[in-house]
This record gives structure tokens, C-alpha cells and sequence, in this order.
């Protein structure tokens, strides 16, 4: 079913607490973590708690859950201060693009100059 947790997806573990995480926000449809490789001064992946194998399909699949996802990555921002000097909210999708967790993701990268385009 579509949205159902996923047995052997690392994110799902998180969403029930399986695998710990720096939990920074969380919401009835969502869950904020620190990322464990981050990338820039802050580094957060905001996440939907349904499985969906990337936010495109997440958001034909729930696009209120979408909704929430891009509003939640937004508040992380601000609590974060990072709002006032710009972030980036990054979704890669598929493995060509760098995704290697198959588990709907925005990244939430801040804190330091952001070069454009990206690599
Ligand atoms: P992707 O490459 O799929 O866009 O992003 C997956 C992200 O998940 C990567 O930035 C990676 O560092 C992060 N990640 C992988 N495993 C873990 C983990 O166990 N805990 C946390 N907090 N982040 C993880």
C-alpha cells in the first residue's frame, strides 16, 4: 500500500525510533533530523513519517504531506537562523542525481556560502 512503512528503509526505522536521530522538529505527518554526514553548518533532513520513494511521488501520492514538508523545511530554517542569510532545500531524486535513500527527503543545507549551480 502505497505510503506503508518499508521493512528495510533505514528512514522508516528512524520515523519509529528504531535507528536514533537528533530529532530538531516533528509533526504529526513529518520528522526533522540532523544529517549524519552533514554537508554545510546546518545540515537537516526533513522527511514525510509515510514511505514514498521520493517527493515527487510523495506529492501525487499526499500533497498535503508534501505541503508539510516544504512548510516544516521552512520553520527548520528559521529556528535554525538560517533564513536571514539564505539555504537551499535540495530533493534529489533518483541515483543519477545522488539520491541513495529511497525514502521521500529534503535536505536543508545552510550556514555557509551556497554556490549556483550546484554540482
Ligand atoms: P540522499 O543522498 O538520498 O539525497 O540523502 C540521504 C542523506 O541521508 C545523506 O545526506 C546521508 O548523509 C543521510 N544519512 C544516511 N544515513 C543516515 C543515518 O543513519 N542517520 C542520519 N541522520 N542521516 C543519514
Amino acid at each position: 500500500m502505497a505510503g506503508a512503512p518499508q521493512a528495510d528503509c533505514l528512514f522508516c526505522k528512524i520515523v519509529k525510533k528504531e535507528v536514533p536521530a537528533t530529532v530538531v522538529r516533528e509533526t504529526a505527518t513529518t520528522l526533522a533530523f540532523r544529517d549524519i554526514n552533514p554537508q554545510a553548518p546546518t545540515h537537516i533532513l526533513v522527511i514525510p513519517k509515510s514511505h514514498h520513494p521520493d517527493a515527487a511521488a510523495l506529492a501525487a501520492a499526499e500533497p498535503e504531506t508534501a505541503a508539510d514538508l516544504l512548510r516544516e523545511a521552512g520553520q527548520v530554517a528559521v529556528d535554525e537562523k538560517i533564513s536571514d542569510t539564505g539555504y537551499r532545500i535540495v530533493l534529489n531524486t533518483g541515483s543519477g542525481a545522488g539520491q541513495t535513500v529511497f525514502h521521500a527527503h529534503a535536505h536543508v543545507l545552510g550556514g555557509r556560502g551556497l554556490n549556483w549551480p550546484p554540482g
